[in-house]
């Protein structure tokens, strides 16, 4: 390790030696690649680092002596299982500002830079698998899904795509899709990470920041190769990371019965010639985080008169100033980057959702509601706040007295 430290907070240049980046040109060669190399600060073009969260583990793997510094991926047979893109959405700078839309095609598009030596990452990955999910199986004894020995086995093996996308922010589109000014969204981010990247003040001929940050998962069912024909019906779920629910099963929402309730109709669409796509993004409790979700919980169960969807947002904007923070604003870019307009079946409830999709330009032609017998007992006081709220119900938002009625369990049930 060198004894002097590397500031990346101006410019050791002024011979415009790094590639100015064109976000939204017509092709990925003109946009011109990212570098976030910590070793060649010269040909830096990018605030923050690679892998979102992960970079603090990369660090303490360097200061432990696990990891050299310098070390450089090999990408040899690395490159995506399947073909996607492009789409012409890629080349519109408007449409896609959370993400690298071709983060993927790294090797493809930069191999003469990466060949000259510069330090140029993938932000995505694609691959494919086959997952499996006791829903899956249950859909099948229930005869909603049919074994096709293809996408889906009889052992209830799913076939999948699946994308990993981390997120690239382009921040003059990031700031117009809040309506803020971009010196103003640069500021508060500074402000609020206390001064964690000074670029974000110093250099703003840098327009692009790797926020460390969660990405999303993308799990793709049928043949991704026919998105961004017209002809190709897509079934959607988009999904937002509930641990306690998606992982271990927790009661207290609808979170998992949701997901694979998305997933079977994502394998039916594929049956059918479509293609389902669930995303999942990791904004783990409404990105409140864990802990302010645990905290609500408690809140919620502990109140006087017990857990009821009266004072279900109430009880978390207590906690957290805010009822929700996943900001759907973002959310559209993926359906951009997938070269999807239409959404013809639609496994949600959420109206944000749902808003958002529709101010981006993308139609919702069916909107698939979750059968009442998926949702658990405890997680009634969600599904009434949420649809007194204005989600999605066929059957209505609930009345005013069943709203004030204490649905949940109590603490120590
Ligand atoms: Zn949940």
């Amino acid at each position: 390790m060198t004894s002097h430290i590397m500031l990346t907070s101006h410019p050791r240049t002024r011979s415009g030696l790094y590639h100015a980046v064109k976000w939204g040109a017509p092709s990925a060669r003109d946009r011109g690649p990212f570098v976030a190399s910590l070793s060649d600060p010269a040909q830096r073009n990018v605030i923050g680092t690679h892998s979102g969260a992960y970079s603090l583990y990369r660090a303490l793997a360097v200061a432990a002596g696990n990891l050299q510094s310098t070390h450089r991926p090999d990408l040899s047979n690395t490159t995506p299982a399947a073909e996607i893109g492009p789409h012409p959405q890629w080349c519109d700078p408007k449409k896609i500002v959370s993400f690298d839309p071709w983060g993927h095609r790294v090797a493809e598009e930069f191999g003469h830079l990466l060949a000259a030596g510069i330090d140029i990452r993938p932000t995505i990955a694609v691959t494919k698998a086959h997952i499996n999910m006791p829903e899956l199986a249950a859909a099948i004894a229930a005869g909603r899904l049919k074994p096709d020995g293809d996408i889906l086995a009889a052992n209830g093996d799913v076939k999948v795509t699946k994308a990993a996308i981390d997120p690239v922010w382009y921040l003059p589109g990031i700031a117009e899709r809040f309506g803020i000014g971009e010196r103003e969204l640069r500021r508060t981010l500074f402000e609020q990470t206390a001064g964690m990247f000074p670029e974000l003040i110093t250099r703003p001929d840098l327009k692009v920041f790797l926020p460390p940050i969660g990405g999303m998962t993308l799990y793709m069912f049928g043949d991704v190769e026919k998105l961004g024909q017209p002809e190709t019906k897509v079934a959607c779920r988009v999904h937002d990371e509930c641990n306690g629910s998606d992982v271990f099963g927790s009661d207290i929402c609808t979170c998992r019965p949701y997901l694979a309730h998305g997933i079977e109709i994502c394998v039916e669409m594929a049956q059918q010639g479509g293609v389902g796509l669930v995303v999942y993004n990791r904004k783990e409790g409404r990105a409140l985080g864990e802990v302010t979700k645990f905290l609500v919980y408690n809140a919620r169960k502990r109140q006087k008169g017990g857990d009821r969807a009266e004072t279900y947002f109430a009880r978390t904007e207590c906690v957290a100033g805010v009822q929700d923070m996943r900001f759907q604003e973002l959310m559209p870019d993926v359906f951009h980057w997938l070269g999807i307009s239409r959404i013809h079946r639609w496994a949600s409830m959420s109206d944000m959702k749902r808003n958002a999709l529709v101010s981006a330009g993308i139609d919702i032609v069916e909107q698939v509601a979750i059968p009442d017998e998926l949702i658990p007992a405890d997680a009634r006081v969600e599904m009434d706040a949420k649809m007194a709220a204005g989600y999605f119900s066929p059957t209505g938002a609930p009345q005013a007295d069943e709203l004030t009625r204490a649905k949940g369990r109590g603490l120590n049930e």
